[in-house]
C-alpha cells in the first residue's frame, strides 16, 4: 500500500458518498497517530504538511525523508500532500522532496492569474506523477477577519460560484478542487453554516473531487451533510491540535503535584489524538453508514 497520489486515493466514483480526511501533521508522533488511525479503521488518509511547517524543522530534508519512510512502511494507502502551496517554487520543492500531491493556493489572486499559475503547477506536477489541488473562491482565516455577523458566518462574497468552479476545473486540469461554501480556517466560535445548495450545484457541474477546508468548527452532522452533498476530501487540523493540548492539560491536572514522566503525558495525548482521527475517518465514510442503515 503505502504512498499514493491524491488522484489514486480519491478514485472512488463521485456518486459514492465518502470523503477522505486530510490531516495536518505537526511532528513524528502526530504522523504516527494518523497512520495508525488509517490502519485501524481499514481506511486511508491524507497526511498534510504546510511548507512552513516542514521548513521550520531543524533538518527539513531529514524530517520529510523520515515522514515518507513512515508512510511507505504503512499498510494503509496514504497521500503526502503539500497544504496551501504559496507559489510554483514551493510546489516544485515539495515535489522534489517526495510529496505525492500538492495544493497550489492562488485563491486570493484574480481568477485569471489563479488559473494561469495553477495550470503551470499542474503541467509540471503531472509530468512528475504528482496530483494537484487548486482553490477557487476563497476560504479565509478566522484570525484574518473572514467572519462576519458576530464571528459566526463566513463572508459569502468570497464563496465559489458554479460558473467559476466549472471554468477553473476545465482550464487548469486540477485533480481536486477546494471550494468556499461557508467554512473558515482556524479557531471558530460556534458552528459555521454551510451553503449546501451551492455545494450540490457545484457537485452536479464539476466532475472532479471537491475539497472542504476549515472543517474543524463543524458538528458531526454538518460533516455528514457536506459529504452527502458532494465533498470528497475534508481538511482537518485545528481540532486535532486543540484536542491534543487539552489531553495534556487534563493529564497534568489529574496528576496534581505528583512527579510524572514526560512519556506518560505524550502517550496519553497522542493516544487521544489517534482516537479522534479514527472517529473522523469513520465519520467521513458516510456511504458505509448509509449501507449499514439499509441492512
Ligand atoms: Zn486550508
Amino acid at each position: 500500500m503505502s504512498l499514493v497520489t491524491l488522484k489514486e486515493l480519491l478514485a472512488e466514483p463521485l456518486e459514492v458518498h465518502s470523503a477522505v480526511g486530510g490531516f495536518v501533521t505537526f511532528d513524528y508522533a502526530s504522523t504516527e497517530a494518523i497512520i495508525k488511525a488509517a490502519e485501524h479503521t481499514g481506511g486511508k488518509a491524507i497526511i498534510m504538511i504546510p511548507w512552513g511547517l516542514a521548513a521550520g524543522q531543524n533538518k527539513p530534508e531529514e524530517y520529510l525523508r523520515n515522514t515518507l519512510s513512515m508512510i511507505r512502511n504503512s499498510s494503509a494507502p496514504i497521500t503526502l500532500h503539500l497544504d496551501h502551496g504559496a507559489s510554483f517554487e514551493e510546489c516544485m520543492r515539495a515535489i522534489h522532496s517526495g510529496f505525492s500531491s500538492v495544493m497550489y493556493d492562488g485563491s486570493s489572486l484574480p481568477m485569471e492569474e489563479n488559473i494561469a499559475n495553477t495550470k503551470k503547477v499542474v503541467e509540471a506536477a503531472h509530468a512528475c506523477g504528482v496530483s494537484v489541488e487548486g482553490e477557487i473562491g476563497h476560504v479565509g482565516g478566522a484570525e484574518a477577519g473572514a467572519l462576519v455577523e458576530g464571528g459566526l458566518t463566513a463572508d459569502s462574497s468570497l464563496y465559489t460560484t458554479v460558473e467559476e468552479a466549472v471554468s477553473f476545473a476545465e482550464a487548469t486540469g486540477v485533480d481536486a478542487l477546494a471550494v468556499a461554501v461557508g467554512t473558515v480556517h482556524g479557531i471558530v466560535r460556534g458552528t459555521p453554516k454551510l451553503d449546501l445548495e451551492r455545494l450540490s450545484a457545484i457537485r452536479a457541474a464539476v466532475k472532479i473531487p471537491l475539497v472542504l477546508h476549515g472543517g474543524s468548527g463543524l458538528t458531526d452532522e454538518a460533516f455528514q451533510s457536506a459529504v452527502k452533498h458532494g465533498i470528497n476530501k475534508i481538511n482537518y487540523f485545528t481540532e486535532m491540535s486543540l484536542a491534543t493540548s487539552a489531553a495534556v492539560r487534563e493529564f497534568v491536572r489529574h496528576c496534581g503535584e505528583q512527579p510524572v514522566h514526560m512519556m506518560d503525558i505524550t502517550n496519553h495525548a497522542y493516544h487521544k489524538l489517534e482516537q479522534l482521527i479514527e472517529k473522523q475517518i469513520r465519520l467521513f465514510r458516510l456511504e458505509e453508514k448509509l449501507q449499514q442503515n439499509l441492512e
